[in-house]
């Protein structure tokens, strides 16, 4: 059974992995022996991570990519392969979380979130996807969010989930396109975790108290607590499931 989550030689491509969640992610899958590409903008923060994986005992290869550039996004994929030779693994992470008011949203700021959480969503899984459809095999994890499913009382961020909406919606259709590759497309979709994106709002009184009334678990996730979801998506353990989306919210979508 433990088999089954085993990543050894298997290579993992991890974007926004600069700070918050996809530090957690990249850590996850070098734990299960994946060697693991981290990818961001900020250099000098991916190079403390790569000593980190390192010291796990997996290779670790650190690249600077705005995901919002196609051609980096295509320079960062061919670096992989010819450092590497395959990628088996992306997690599709990077992201940004801005609360703005709708009546006030101009053109830019919505673009802004829909063009990092969306449209760069689908430029790295199409860039990665054709590596996979020639080596026919390949496991793509997307990073929703329970605003994938659902808003938030009061609050303003309809470009946020607009974005996490159709990151659902492309996992789906990603998923139905790319079956007959042996490719699984899914999605994750955390509810709230420590990070960057939430530091300013994560212990606050208000949302603290609309967790206690919205979550059952009354509770932030807490760091770990997405690994499982991970490991699963991105392992053989899930080889016959796809177009899927794992809530990892403490049972706030359950209600
Ligand atoms: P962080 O702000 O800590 O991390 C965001 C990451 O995205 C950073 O590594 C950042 O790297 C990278 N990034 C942002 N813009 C770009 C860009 N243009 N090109 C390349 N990388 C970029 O936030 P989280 O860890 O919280 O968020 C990670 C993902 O998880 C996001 O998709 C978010 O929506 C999702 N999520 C988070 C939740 C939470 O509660 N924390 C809940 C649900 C979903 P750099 O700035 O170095 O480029």
């Amino acid at each position: 059974m433990s088999g089954l989550f085993d990543l050894k030689g298997k290579v993992a491509l991890v974007t926004g992995a600069s700070s918050g969640l996809g530090v957690q992610f990249a850590k996850a899958l070098a734990r299960q022996g994946a060697d693991v590409v981290i990818a961001a903008r900020r250099v000098e923060k991916l190079e403390n991570v790569k000593k980190e994986i390192e010291a796990m005992g997996v290779r670790c290869m650190a690249i600077k990519c705005d995901v919002l550039i196609t051609s980096e996004i295509t320079a960062m994929v061919s670096e992989i392969k010819s450092a590497f030779g395959k990628i088996d693994i992306l997690i599709n992470n990077a992201g940004i979380g801005k609360g703005i008011p709708a009546e006030s949203q101009t053109d830019e700021e919505w673009r802004e979130t829909l063009r990092i959480n969306c449209d760069s969503v689908y430029y790295v899984a199409r860039e990665v996807g054709k590596v996979m459809i020639e080596q026919k095999y390949g496991k793509i994890v997307n990073i929703g969010s329970i605003h994938s499913m659902v808003a938030m009382p009061g609050s303003p961020i309809s470009a946020y989930c607009t974005s996490k909406g159709a990151v659902l919606m492309m996992t789906k259709a990603l998923a139905n396109e790319w079956a007959k590759y042996n490719i699984t497309v899914n999605a994750i979709g955390p509810a709230y975790f420590p990070s960057e994106m939430t530091k300013d709002v994560i212990e606050t009184e208000g949302l603290l108290g609309a967790i206690q009334i919205l979550c059952p678990m009354g509770r932030p996730g807490r760091e770990g607590e997405l690994d499982g979801a991970i490991v699963y998506f991105a392992s053989d353990a899930s080889s016959y499931t796809t177009g899927q989306y794992l809530a990892v919210d403490g049972g706030w979508t359950a209600i």
